[in-house]
């Protein structure tokens, strides 16, 4: 039976970057497969998001999210300048309407509690220079939010991984996991023919999103009491037709609970004004967009840019957040579980890595290999 040292489950930005970690770390002796179910890599969060590269603002001080995030944004920008990936630090408005004052007052310490201390605030006379068409009393500016090609930062991961003898393997899906005495057999299935192929590893990371439990439930050992109920928190987009209103990325104050950041306004990468993503419950995977939730874009996004003509807003795509259900129905923090909660050597599975996950991603892959080393 075929045997490596490393076999990666998921090639999303998180996998692929961890791949790309892996092989750097490892040299060029390591054998690594980065196995995908689909036919290509990133087909599932990792293409359907902002797109943003989050400065670390919302998260509890303390939490993965907050840490890797921040951690994440200095990588990020600094591999994207390297190897030139499309990108732009555009910097954000956070708008406060009259009376929400406060709450802009509470972000900003929450963002300095996460080392994020570089936000400015902008009176409303100032924002008007800046961005003519918006309506707030005042606004905070982050100049570290800005946009990537998240599919051009996967490509050029995944051939620096492919460069370094990563072995990817796409419609390959993993069915079954059984613990070994060392490593583990890995059973995968060929989503085209069917075809059954097992091998052994030594090292295994799951990173399969929106899937992460499905995968972890047929892992053998590993605890069902730690396994995750992932709730489906759909986001829907929609698009503004034309030329866009604004230059730089504008957000509401975050929902309650952070459920999501509030209907807000990006840019892409060729100058497109895109609304959203909103907060819609899912039972299935399911990407389309109701156009009916026309109506309740423009009321959130009339709020500050009260200029929005509604015929402009057309439905456009949509993402799911793989969301851990948390007793207060509040959001949770990412997880990384090794053989220290779970008791499998070698195994690391991630959890609810929903966004700032696409910011963090090269920090999470800097973790997974420090968490693989001190398992060996
Ligand atoms: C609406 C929305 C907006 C977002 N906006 C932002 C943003 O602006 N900025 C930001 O930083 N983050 C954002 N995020 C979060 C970010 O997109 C995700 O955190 C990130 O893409 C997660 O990557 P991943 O590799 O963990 O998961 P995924 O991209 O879902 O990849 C997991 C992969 O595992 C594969 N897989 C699953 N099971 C198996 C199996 N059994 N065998 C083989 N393969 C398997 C899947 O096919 C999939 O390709 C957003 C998320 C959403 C939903």
């Amino acid at each position: 039976m075929d045997h490596v040292n490393l076999c990666i489950v998921g090639a999303g930005v998180v996998g692929i970057a961890a791949a790309e970690a892996f092989s750097r770390h490892e040299g060029a002796n390591a054998s690594i497969v980065l196995l995908e179910q689909n036919e290509r890599f990133g087909q599932q969060t990792s293409s359907r998001n902002s797109e943003v590269i989050h400065a670390g603002l919302y998260y509890p001080p303390g939490s993965l999210k907050a840490s890797l995030c921040r951690e994440g944004n200095a990588l990020l920008y600094a591999f994207c300048s390297r190897y030139g990936i499309a990108h732009r630090r555009l910097g954000k408005f956070i708008l406060a309407q009259a009376g929400e004052e406060d709450s802009l007052l509470a972000l900003e310490k929450n963002a300095m509690a996460n080392a994020v201390n570089n936000l400015s605030w902008t009176s409303a006379a100032s924002l008007h220079k800046q961005e003519p068409l918006l309506r707030a009393a005042a606004a905070l500016f982050s100049p570290d939010t800005g946009i990537v090609d998240s599919h051009g930062l996967m490509d050029t991961l995944l051939q620096h991984a492919r460069q370094r003898a990563v072995a990817y393997a796409a419609g390959t899906r993993v069915t079954r996991v059984t613990p070994l005495t060392h490593g583990f057999e890995v059973h995968t299935t060929n989503t085209g023919d069917g075809q059954a192929y097992r091998f052994q590893c030594e090292r295994l990371v799951l990173a399969a999103g929106l899937q992460a439990s499905a995968l972890a439930a047929v892992v053998e050992g590993f605890p069902k009491a730690l396994i995750p109920d992932i709730r489906l928190l759909k986001g829907n987009y929609f698009r503004l037709a034309g030329a866009a209103p604004f230059r730089h990325l504008i957000y509401p104050l975050p929902e309650a609970k952070r459920h999501g950041l509030g209907i807000h306004a990006t840019l892409d990468l060729q100058g497109n004004v895109r609304f959203g993503p909103d907060v819609e419950e899912v039972l299935q995977l399911d990407y389309r967009v109701d156009p009916m939730r026309r109506e309740r874009f423009a009321v959130a996004i009339r709020s500050y840019y009260p200029g929005l003509e509604v015929t402009r807003l057309l439905p456009d795509y949509a993402g799911i957040r793989p969301r851990l259900r948390t007793a207060d129905d509040s959001a949770a923090d990412f997880q990384i579980l090794d053989s220290s909660h779970h008791g499998l050597p070698g195994l690391v599975a991630l959890f609810g890595i929903e966004s700032p996950g696409l910011t963090a991603s090269l920090a999470l892959a800097h973790r997974l290999v420090e968490l693989s080393r001190l398992q060996r």
